[in-house]
């Protein structure tokens, strides 16, 4: 069991809760950054059973004094930055505050790091989307980046000085640069999660029609469970890097959607309407990772298939609308 401590920001999103469950099996103390709302955002934690686990410091991303205050807290010997405005859609009607909180939070932090303590190990939670209009078919740590919308470039510059701070001040600092990766616990305004949900509406007459935008996009989906195991790994590394976490396959949104929809003997196209409201003003088509890095120096895989990861999140929806 370890005796360290680890901070989490974002501790209350999707990765936070299941990697802050994670590390408490592994015997860490954790500490998570909690942004003051006001409504509840501890419903992840609850639902993992691990909401009087963790250690919650009121904090916010884009007030670097409470974030120096986070660490001199926490001591925490690895800290993992999960924070961000994480929502692509949104990233082109909130800009501003996607800069200020998924780019310049990062740097908020990393000083936060630097400064109390330059020895501890910090991870980036990067993503697929900097590859956004892609340079090569399969996208590997090599490949150019070309994002394609305000989140995207934000995500840009927070793995830019991630790595300009492992250069400039040798900080142990990494880099996961994860594809897409969903959940029961993913936010409704994911594609994945708002269509299993609907399934659920659908299925039990709650519900009658599915709005989607660009359904033949094609994405490389994981389950979130198996990538923060790849963020921790990480940092047990002797030198930080860069990684890129994915499964190696790409399917259409039109295809999750017929294995959500198969999965309770009904046709997806009987029931999914395209609305163009929901495109966007650019688009990342296609997204397929190679995860070979990950899996030569890490000993990393992917353990969920889509069709596993589809079916466990429609059942979850079916037991929370069954509950309603
Ligand atoms: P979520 O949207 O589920 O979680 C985002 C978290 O950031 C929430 O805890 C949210 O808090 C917090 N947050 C937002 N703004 C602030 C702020 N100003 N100060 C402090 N905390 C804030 O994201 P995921 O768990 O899905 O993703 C985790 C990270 O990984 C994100 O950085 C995301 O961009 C990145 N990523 C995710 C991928 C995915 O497929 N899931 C793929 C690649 C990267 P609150 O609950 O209070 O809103
Ligand atoms: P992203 O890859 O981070 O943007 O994850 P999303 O789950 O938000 O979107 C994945 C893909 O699904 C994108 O190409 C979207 O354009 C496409 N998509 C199609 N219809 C929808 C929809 O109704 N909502 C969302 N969120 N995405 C949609």
């Amino acid at each position: 069991m370890s005796n360290k401590n680890a901070l989490i920001t974002g501790i209350t999103g999707q990765d936070g809760a299941y990697l802050a469950k994670f590390l408490l099996n592994k015997g860490y103390k954790v500490y998570g950054v909690h942004a003051r709302r006001s409504t509840d955002t501890l419903w992840r934690l609850r639902y993992l059973g691990i909401e009087n686990s963790v250690n919650l410091i009121s904090s916010d991303m884009t007030d670097s004094s409470s974030l120096i205050r986070c660490m001199n807290i926490s001591e925490a010997d690895e800290i993992y930055n999960l924070a961000a405005q994480s929502f692509v859609g949104s990233s082109w009607e909130q800009p501003i505050l996607t800069a200020n909180v998924t780019a310049i939070g990062v740097l908020n932090l990393l000083e936060a790091v630097r400064t109390t303590n330059s020895k501890a190990r910090f991870y980036q939670a990067s993503t697929s989307e900097m590859f956004g209009l892609i340079q090569q078919d399969k996208q590997s740590e090599k490949t150019p980046f070309y994002p394609r919308s305000p989140y995207g470039v934000a995500k840009l510059y927070g793995h830019w000085i991630t790595v300009n701070y492992r250069e400039s001040f040798g900080m142990h600092a990494s880099s996961g640069i994860l594809f897409n990766h969903e959940s029961p616990l993913r936010g409704i305004e994911f594609v994945t999660r708002k269509v299993t949900d609907a399934v659920a509406r659908i299925k039990t007459g709650k519900q009658e029609k599915l709005s989607l935008g660009n359904i033949d996009a094609k994405r490389d989906w994981g389950f979130a469970g198996d990538y923060v195991k790849a963020m921790w790994l990480m940092l047990q590394q002797d030198q930080a890097d860069d990684y890129v976490i994915a499964t190696g396959v790409t399917t259409t949104v039109r295809e999750m959607c017929r294995i959500a929809f198969d999965y309770v003997g009904l046709s997806y196209e009987d029931y999914v309407v395209i609305d163009p409201k929901f495109y966007r003003p650019a688009e990342v088509d296609i997204l397929l990772g190679d995860p070979t890095k990950a899996k030569n120096k890490m000993g990393w895989e992917p353990e969920t298939s889509l069709e596993e990861l589809i079916h466990m999140m429609v059942d979850a929806d079916l037991q929370r609308v069954n509950r309603e």
